[in-house]
């Protein structure tokens, strides 16, 4: 079995996550998507606005009718700082006979170099890569170890971003059709994001 993991902050999960992870789904030939909320990202200076819980429950309700998604808590679950790596390994250990492949869009793919013990995970993993507006899905400047793990699938640009929504709620604008209409409902209902 070959299963896509996209991880993120998901704070709040948007519909461009769901895009990305069902053309990565299609094009890539993966048997499951794996939705995994990270608990305090790395590579992120400001905390999570959101709660790790509220994170989960969105994700949730995000992925509720789709066969294929499935929500994961496993960084959430195990605390702390989420990096890839010490996940990756939780993952194998788990799911043995499993391979994983992890789906990111253009801005973690630009960042891929930095990501923490970046050359351990590319021995395990391979990556596959979305366009997203604003950030260039350039590979080749990078060294053969991670660019020969990274497989690029189309995508159609989706200018949405989590940041975006916070910030259109934060002046009680709407964010309908962004994100999904239960995820929109659980973030009145919780008053996610209000000024
Ligand atoms: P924030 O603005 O808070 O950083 P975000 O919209 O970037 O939120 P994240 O949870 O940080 O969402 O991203 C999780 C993963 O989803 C990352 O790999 C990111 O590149 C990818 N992603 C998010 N939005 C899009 C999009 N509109 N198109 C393609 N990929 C996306
Ligand atoms: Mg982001």
């Amino acid at each position: 079995m070959l299963v896509g993991i996209m991880g993120g902050t998901f704070d709040p999960i948007h519909t461009g996550h769901l895009i990305a992870a069902e053309r990565a789904r299609v094009e890539a030939g993966l048997d499951e998507i794996w939705l995994m909320p990270a608990n305090v990202p790395p590579h992120k200076s400001n905390a999570p606005k959101a709660t790790s819980q509220q994170r989960w429950e969105m994700v949730c309700l995000a992925a509720e009718g789709n066969p294929f998604f499935r929500p994961i808590d496993i960084e959430i679950t195990k605390g702390g700082v989420s990096y890839s790596i010490d996940t990756i390994e939780l993952l194998r250990k788990e799911y043995p006979t499993t391979e994983f492949a992890y789906i990111i869009g253009a801005d973690m793919v630009q960042y891929l170099p930095q990501w923490h013990r970046i050359d351990d995970i590319v021995r395990h993993i391979r990556f596959i890569g979305l366009a997203r507006p604003g950030y260039e899905l350039d590979i080749a400047h990078m060294s053969a170890n991670i660019r020969s793990q990274v497989t690029i699938v189309p995508m159609p640009l989706v200018e949405i971003s989590s940041t975006a929504i916070r910030q259109e709620r934060g002046q009680k604008r709407s964010v309908r059709y962004l994100v999904p209409e239960v995820v929109n409902g659980y973030m009145e209902v919780n008053q996610l994001y209000e000024a």
